[in-house]
């Protein structure tokens, strides 16, 4: 069984990595925030009100989170274990997460944590353009993912643009909240035991790589 949860800070790769291991040993990747945009699509009391919260802005109450994050994690494609995206992010949800296994008779498995310099996530997110018809993201301050002419995109010749929030001083807000709530969840999870440290600031494939043994490792 593989339950596998990420650790990381923006724009570590989580997503690149987590879609490499569905793939690889074709698990589901489960991101609580789909699974609240999934049930907004619904139309009954619940549905509505996931709506109506997400198109303010504002965040859906934890208890339902919790709810649907157990019924989707009660579906048999879990059953030989999931990647869990998104969740959880500080200690609390950690704990609620403890009792949404014990409930289902399933154990934490693997708590992987990408650690990367912050500086190199700076440059990652600063660079960061996108295009403006196709969405092939580019960066800028990277030798193999920068556009071949400036600003234009290679695959269609549009304008790339660059997000508001993938400024420095957005980033730094983000990664000082980051570090802020995950140290409680890391050292909680460090003391289980269960947490395996990858060093995220190489390429996709040897970060891969890593994860590849650690999971290997515990089959
Ligand atoms: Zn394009």
């Amino acid at each position: 069984m593989k339950n596998i949860i990420f650790i990381a800070p923006p724009a570590a790769g989580k997503g690149t990595q987590s879609a490499i291991i569905e793939k690889k040993y074709n698990l589901p990747h489960i991101s609580t925030g789909d699974i609240l945009r999934d049930e907004a699509k619904k139309d009954s009391e619940l549905g509505r009100y996931i709506r109506e919260v997400l198109d303010s802005g504002s965040l859906v109450k934890d208890e339902i989170t919790y709810e649907l994050l157990y019924n989707r994690l009660s579906l048999d494609d879990c059953k030989n274990g999931y990647v869990l995206d998104g969740f959880p992010r500080n200690i609390e949800q950690a704990y609620k997460y403890d009792e949404i296994l014990s409930n289902l008779n399933q154990e934490l498995g693997y708590v992987i944590r990408l650690d990367i310099d912050e500086e190199t996530l700076e440059k990652r997110i600063t660079g960061r353009r996108i295009c403006e018809e196709c969405g092939t993201v580019y960066n800028i301050n990277s030798d193999n993912e920068k556009p071949k002419v400036e600003s234009i995109c290679d695959k269609c010749g549009h304008r790339l643009y660059q997000r508001n929030d993938d400024n420095i001083t957005s980033f730094k807000h983000r990664y000082d909240l980051y570090m802020e709530k995950t140290k409680p969840l890391l050292d909680y999870y460090a003391k289980k035991g269960i947490l395996y440290v990858i060093n995220g600031n190489d390429s996709v494939e040897s970060v891969a790589k890593e994860i590849d043994k650690v999971l290997k490792e515990g089959m």
